[in-house]
């Protein structure tokens, strides 16, 4: 357990020295204001003990990290008929692209690149007669934290800008894979990619995937077969077309977001946040993949 921290601690070190930290993502006005000089990292251990160094206390905006959730919710709503309306292959292509939407009929590859959970948004919003407070709920007891909530303005600036999102969500639409309205939707899934956590919060929101759908306080979200399946999408399809490159230098399941935050999982031992808000070319945290290649290399605990 020391080891979890003295490892923590060292990866700290090394980030902060980095000076290969990429680029804040501009493309969301508001997510453009924030430092590309944070580094935070917090690790939840499967007894629940608490490893933590650098900025863990600023909440930042989880973006994509989002849409692991509301898959989740979706599935413990409909269970397998999301399968119907969203593939399960990855596309090797960035999150927001779309020409594999036109040529596979409106059937988005994954729930986790922008069109899939478009869908997903779109089965919640059908599902639920207050979708945006019945899915804040849904975080909040998977979490145990009353605290977290969206950001009004994050979602906002995104759907000034959200042009890509509105064109994915009309082709959908076109081909009747969106059953409500464009706007509904898009307003849904601007606001689930503004909600704010702290890596800690991440942690604790995603405890339920490394310990078979019980979250901490012992309730049950997922049946196993239900966390073995994100948990797949995870690895498959949680870094867009750098996924390979996560499971070949990572090795764990994981999501990213444009906010900067990554989220990486070991089932039965840990879950591992990650905040450093300068992205990659493939829109990935520069610092959250070099923290999280070293922590599994230097604890020998990864999926492989
Ligand atoms: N809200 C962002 C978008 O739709 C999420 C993208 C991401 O985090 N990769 O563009």
């Amino acid at each position: 357990m020391a080891e979890f921290q003295r490892i923590i601690n060292s990866i700290t070190k090394r980030a902060n020295k980095s000076t290969d930290r990429g680029n804040v993502a501009a493309y969301i006005p508001e997510l453009a204001c924030v430092s590309n000089q944070k580094f935070g990292i917090h690790l939840l251990d499967i007894k629940k003990s608490n490893f933590s160094a650098g900025d863990v206390d600023e909440q930042f905006s989880i973006q994509s990290i989002s849409k692991v959730i509301t898959l989740a919710m979706a599935m413990g709503l409909i269970g397998e008929q999301v399968w119907q309306r969203v593939d399960v292959e990855p596309s090797g292509d960035p999150f927001n692209h779309l020409s594999l939407l036109e040529q596979e009929n409106g059937i988005p590859r994954n729930p986790l690149i922008n069109a899939g959970a478009l869908v997903i948004a779109d089965i919640l919003v059908s599902q639920l007669k207050n979708p945006k407070d019945e899915f804040l709920d849904y975080i909040k007891k998977l979490a145990d934290d009353e605290t977290i909530s969206f950001n009004p303005k994050v979602a906002k600036s995104e759907k000034i800008t959200g042009f890509r999102n509105y064109a994915a969500a009309n082709l959908l639409k076109s081909y009747g894979n969106l059953k409500n309205d464009v706007e509904v939707v898009l307003d849904f899934y601007f606001h689930q990619c503004s909600l704010e956590f702290n890596c800690k919060q991440l942690c604790n929101t995603f405890y339920f995937l490394i310990n078979r759908g019980e979250c901490q306080r012992g309730n049950t979200f997922l049946t196993i077969s239900q966390v073995k399946r994100i948990n797949s999408l995870m690895l498959t399809c949680g870094f867009y077309d750098e996924a390979g490159e996560f499971a070949f230098r990572v090795g764990l399941p994981g999501k990213s977001g444009v906010g900067g935050g990554i989220v990486a999982l070991l089932p039965n031992e840990y879950c591992v946040a990650t905040w450093s808000p300068g992205l990659n070319k493939k829109g990935n945290s520069a610092l959250g993949m070099m923290a999280l290649e070293h922590l599994t290399t230097e604890t020998g605990l990864s999926i492989f």
